[in-house]
């Protein structure tokens, strides 16, 4: 599809920015063609004086079906990774880079499709208006639909993990895989280093730095 068919989200998104104003014009969103083929739309959830916005690739099925961010299995990883380093689900913001399902159907169901560049770059200014919004102490991008989002271009999960970066807008940004990930891996012992890596980085994220209290 030509870039000029992804305009961008930025006419749907209101003069008025407090999330529950965003989250209504989100649902009429039409900056790209994702809301075709979803259910719902999936807004960010969370406090607006939020300290810590984590921030997800796209809803899935489970999230496409009730219209809320990180309630599937990649939402339980995370709930557990949450729970291991003591931060409470409501007192962070949890959003996603792109707020509409994109899928395929294969055996009969909908599976998730990564979204191209032009469905990030189209979505973002929603990320944009919720993070000045919320304006938090630090941002993590899991995986790398959210790192392209958040920095504005390509990253590495696998270069970026342990550095401090900044979002283009100039939060504190780190980088950490999507949960998802920590339930797709191939092997046990992959499932385990990626949920460790995930425990650790949001860690990082809670005491905002990278001391050496910290567990590897
Ligand atoms: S994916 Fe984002 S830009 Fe595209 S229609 Fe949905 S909210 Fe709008």
């Amino acid at each position: 599809m030509a870039r000029e068919d992804y305009p961008t989200a930025n006419p749907f998104v209101p003069e008025e920015r407090d999330l529950e104003s965003m989250a209504e014009a989100a649902r009429h969103c039409r900056g790209c063609p994702l809301w075709q083929g979803a259910t719902h739309v999936v807004f960010g959830e969370g406090p607006e004086d939020a300290e810590i916005v984590l921030v997800g690739e796209q809803p899935g099925r489970r999230e496409d079906e009730t219209g809320r961010p990180f309630v599937g299995p990649a939402g339980q990883a995370l709930d557990r990774a949450l729970e291991e380093v003591g931060v409470d689900r409501n007192q962070i913001y949890i959003t996603n880079a792109v707020k509409h399902f994109k899928s395929k159907r294969s055996n009969g169901t909908r599976q998730g499709v990564t979204p191209r560049v032009a469905e990030i770059n189209a979505c973002n200014p929603w990320l944009q208006a919720e993070l000045e919004q919320i304006d938090p102490r630090i941002v993590v991008a899991m995986g790398t639909v959210a790192a392209r989002s958040l920095a504005g271009r390509a990253l590495s999960i696998g270069e970026t993990r342990e550095q401090w970066l900044h979002t283009q807008w100039g939060q504190e940004l780190i980088v950490t895989f999507h949960p998802s990930a920590s339930i797709r891996a191939m092997s046990n012992e992959r499932r385990e280093q990626i949920f460790e890596a995930i425990v650790y980085d949001l860690q990082r994220a809670k005491i905002g730095g990278a001391g050496e209290e910290l567990r590897r």
